[in-house]
Parts: C-alpha cells; structure tokens; sequence
C-alpha cells in the first residue's frame, strides 16, 4: 500500500468527503474549503485564492501561519527526542511550566498540562471537587468551555443542548451583558451590580456547601466578546472567598496574548484558583492546554494523591513550540502590539462602522480581540438571525460572509456576530485591509435591515 499527499483541489475534497467525519456538522451539507498552504496572517487555497485570516482558525492562531521560530522548535524537538511519557521528567516541559508560572499571577506555580482547552476545564473541574469535596459547578448561559463530557455540560451556548443529560452537576447563570441585559440594566455599574447579586442568590438557592467551583471565561469569547465590567470578576472571588468555591478562569481563548496580557485575568482586579489554558501557547501547532494551579490547590495534593492522567500530558513536541511562543512574545514586543494595534487601529474602525451601518448594533473588545453584534433593527435590537440560526434562517449572516470572503478575509461567525480576531502578527497593513473589507461586507448586512 502506498500513502501519497493529495495534491489537488479535486483530491483533497475526494478524500474529506468519502473519509473525513467533521465536528458539529451535518456530514452531507458541508463544503470544507482545501487549504493548500499559509504563511504569517493568510492563507491560500488549491485555486489561488488567499484569505486573510481574521479568526486565527478557531482563535488559535496567535502567532500565525508557519512562524520559523515555531516550525523549528517542532522540528528540533523532533530530532532529540520525539516523546516521553508524563510521569518522567523532561526538560522542555519543565521549562515551559517555568515560563509559564512567571507570568501567572503571584502564587501559581504548578502547571499540569492537557492536549487541549475541553481537556484543561474538565481537570480543573476534578481538582475543585477533590479541593473542596463537593460536586456542583456553576457556569454561564453565554459560554463555552469545550465539548468533552464534563466540558460540555459547563458550556452554556447551544452546542450543549445535544449532548446534555442533565444530571451532572452544573447550575447555570447569567453573566453580565449590557446591550442583552438579562436584568433589565441601563449602566454598566448597574449590570455588574445585577450580575452579583444574581449570582449570590443562585449559590445561596443551590446551597453554598454544595458548589465545588464557578467557572468563567475571563472575556467571554465564541458567546460575544463580552468583556467583564468593572468590579464583576472581582466580585465573583469575593463570593468564592465567603462560600469557600473554587475561581475557575477559563482563558483558553484569551489566554497568552489575545487581548495584549499574558493572562487576561491581569487586565482585571481579581485573582482566580485555576486558569486553564490551550490555544495561544503554542498557537495549536501541535495540541496542547492545561491548568494552571494556585499553590492553595496544589498543596492539597502533596499527600493527596491527583486521581488523574493523560499518555501525552506535556508531550515535548507541544510543549517546544510554547517555549518558543515566550522567545517570539518576548523579543517582538507581542502583547505591546496587540494593544496598540487594538486601541489605535481596531477600535476606532470599528466605531466608525458602528456610525455607519444600520446593521451595526454594537461593537466591543479589547486588544486583537473584538465583537460586532449585528441586528435588523438598531432600536428594538433584533438581532439580524435568530439565535441559533441555521440553513435560510441564517442567510444574511452567510450573505455578509460571503461578501468578506469575496474580498479577500476569512471570518469568524457565530450566530448574529462576527469577530475580529487575526493573528497577533498580523501587520498593520493587512490590518487596516481587512477591517476594510469588513467594512464593505457591512454594506450587505444593511440591506437585511
Ligand atoms: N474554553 C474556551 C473558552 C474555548 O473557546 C474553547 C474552544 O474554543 C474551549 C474551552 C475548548 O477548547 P478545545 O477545543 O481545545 O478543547
């Protein structure tokens, strides 16, 4: 039998469709574009058309296509020594829990690591039950936090509804949003207010002694780019600290570098348990994520054995591309570019959009990292597809896409939004070129309204 790398168009659609089973589809009515190639913050298909990237892939993709210094790290690591179980140790992996202690907050010097972001949230989930000795985790309607067994149940967006028995332990909640206020709010300060007291009443109904664990993506991403008003995260540790529940923040998507800080929890006043992480620290070259743990928690398990274990946790071919991503963040001021190129490029286009287009409801982010929610109707705020929207239902979302890929920028959806999300490399040049794109694509959008 011979293997042979399928070269064209017609090859590579031949074999995804007769073999290739995709996630969250319906295996016959999907088209998956054949990507030939990519560099930096583009890549090309089999007919010579090149996309932007404006959603990193699935947000993943900070340091863009085929960096040198992370194809090297692979490929070096490859050459010295390819894989090594866990339960040895090993020098990149332990480099690399270094580097990524320093950067944690004060008091985190653990790191147990995953193959990715669902996997990092269901042991952060373990360690709060084993910490605490209880079983209930609370998490927000408007989340996602991966699709393994427990991850899903955590999940609060629509892709839970399959696959959610009912019956594992999770209590959800609302999370402060001021343009979908679910309390009725007219400020900010009211809806982070509203947003607390909410949640105390939801632990105090369920029973404090009951919860092991509230778990929160730190900006919530796939569910809207919605940054935490002020006092919010901070008030959620307070009421962990009174009822002696475990923070989890889930920063698999905003973790290293997406909104311009090695942890987003830095940009807020507030300090979780665990911060789980996949994604950005490696850029997904090869699958990594993991928790990192609050010397609070990982004390209690230096008698107490951690019942728990992955073969590749902390696999050295993962783990050298995220030594390299410290070397690049480092050398090429990331984390400094990602909040100029936000505050000075990104957030003054999107505003004037906002002006501009009667489909524009709001926009709001921070750093490489922003939301345009858009509507029929700017008044009522009907958003311009139903939630959950598929097939002709979510025809106008398709038709603006359509219009930006036509233009040359591949980009991310979900439900009524779109993100704006390229690789934190991308230059300014091509910035500035797609947010132009988006902007025409916008044009499409308003003849829905
Ligand atoms: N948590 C968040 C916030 C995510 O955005 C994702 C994926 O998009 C996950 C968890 C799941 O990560 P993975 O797909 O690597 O399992």
């Amino acid at each position: 039998m011979t293997t042979q790398t399928a070269q064209t168009d017609a090859q590579v659609r031949a074999d995804d469709r007769a073999h290739v089973f995709h996630s969250w589809s319906a295996q016959a009515k999907i088209d998956p574009l054949p990507v030939a190639g990519g560099e930096g913050s583009s890549f090309w298909d089999y007919e010579g058309n090149t996309y932007l990237d404006f959603s990193s892939q699935l947000v993943n993709l900070n340091l863009g296509h085929q960096h040198p210094d992370l194809v090297a790290a692979v490929q070096q690591q490859a050459g010295r020594l390819a894989t090594i179980q866990p339960s040895m140790a090993n020098d990149v992996r332990g480099e690399l829990a270094r580097l990524i202690a320093e950067v944690a907050p004060d008091g985190f010097e653990k790191v147990f690591f995953t193959n990715g972001g669902a996997e990092a949230n269901e042991y952060a989930v373990r360690m709060a039950r084993q910490f605490t000795g209880r079983r209930k985790v609370l998490s927000m309607y408007r989340s996602y936090h991966g699709s393994t067994a427990t991850a899903i149940s955590l999940t609060g967006d629509p892709r839970r509804w399959a696959n959610d028995i009912g019956d594992n332990g999770t209590v959800r909640f609302f999370g402060p949003y001021l343009y979908r206020s679910a309390f009725h709010s007219t400020t900010i300060e009211e809806e982070s207010q509203r947003a607390l007291e909410h949640l105390e009443q939801t632990i105090l109904l369920e029973g404090p002694g009951t919860i092991a664990a509230i778990i929160i993506e730190t900006v919530v991403g796939t569910n809207g780019v919605l940054v935490p008003p002020p006092g919010y995260l901070d008030g959620v540790r307070g009421l962990c600290d009174r009822h002696g529940i475990v923070y989890i923040a889930d920063e698999v998507m905003v973790g290293f570098g997406r909104i311009g800080e090695w942890f987003a929890i830095d940009a807020f006043d507030a300090k979780p348990d665990l911060i789980t992480f996949a994604k950005g620290v490696n850029s997904g070259y090869v699958p990594l994520g993991g928790v990192v743990i609050s010397d609070r928690i990982a004390k209690h398990f230096d008698d107490a054995p951690f019942p728990g274990g992955l073969t590749y946790s902390g696999h050295p071919l993962a783990c050298a591309p995220g030594v390299a991503t410290f070397e690049v963040f480092r050398r090429d001021g990331i984390l400094e570019r990602v909040r100029d190129l936000g505050s000075r490029v990104v957030e003054p286009a999107l505003r004037a959009m906002a002006e501009k287009h009667p489909s524009v409801g709001e926009v709001r982010g921070r750093g490489l990292f922003w939301a345009i929610e858009l509507v029929r109707d700017r008044e009522t705020r009907e958003p311009l597809v139903p939630f959950n929207a598929a097939g002709a239902d979510a025809a106008p979302m398709g038709a603006f896409a359509a219009a930006a890929k036509e233009g040359g920028v591949w980009p991310f959806l979900h439900f009524n939004r779109t993100h704006i999300a390229p690789p934190l490399v991308i230059s300014e040049e091509d910035l500035v070129r797609g947010l132009g794109v988006i902007d025409e694509a916008l044009d499409v959008a308003d003849g829905y309204t």
